[in-house]
């Protein structure tokens, strides 16, 4: 099961801070992480392999939304900033856009990341 990580410059802490308290099921072995570029880098410094996509700015969000729409990517955990203004914010309505078209859950802070990973035996 692919999973996709991304995490705005202002959330970043509380992301790395989540992965290190969830680490044990996001290293399950049916489990493959995905993140944008910046992102990836962080969740590998805590010892967690990621596959790095670009960088938010550059189109990482894009070539999630497309793993998305593939079927590949079966869940984002997306940490928004909600106080910070993005260039990519079409990028990032796209994605949440293409979570919904194809039923994906898809988390925009913290609190429904926990749930959702704390569901993950319920999602095939
Ligand atoms: P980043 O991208 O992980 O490369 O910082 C995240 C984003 O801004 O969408």
């Amino acid at each position: 099961m692919e999973i996709a990580i991304i995490a705005h410059d202002g959330k970043k802490a509380d992301m790395v801070q989540f992965i290190n308290k969830n680490k044990a099921i996001l290293q399950k072995e049916n489990i493959k992480l995905i993140a944008t570029g910046t992102t990836g880098g962080k969740v590998e410094a805590v010892g967690i392999k990621v596959k790095k996509m670009l960088s938010g700015p550059q189109g990482g969000d894009a070539q999630i939304a497309a793993r998305v729409a593939e079927g590949k990517t079966k869940m984002v955990l997306f940490f928004k900033d909600p106080n910070s203004s993005h260039p990519h914010e079409p990028d990032i309505n796209m994605l949440i856009r293409i979570c919904d078209v194809h039923n994906v859950p898809l988390a925009t802070n913290e609190a429904t990341a926990q749930l959702l990973l704390l569901g993950l035996d319920e999602i095939k």
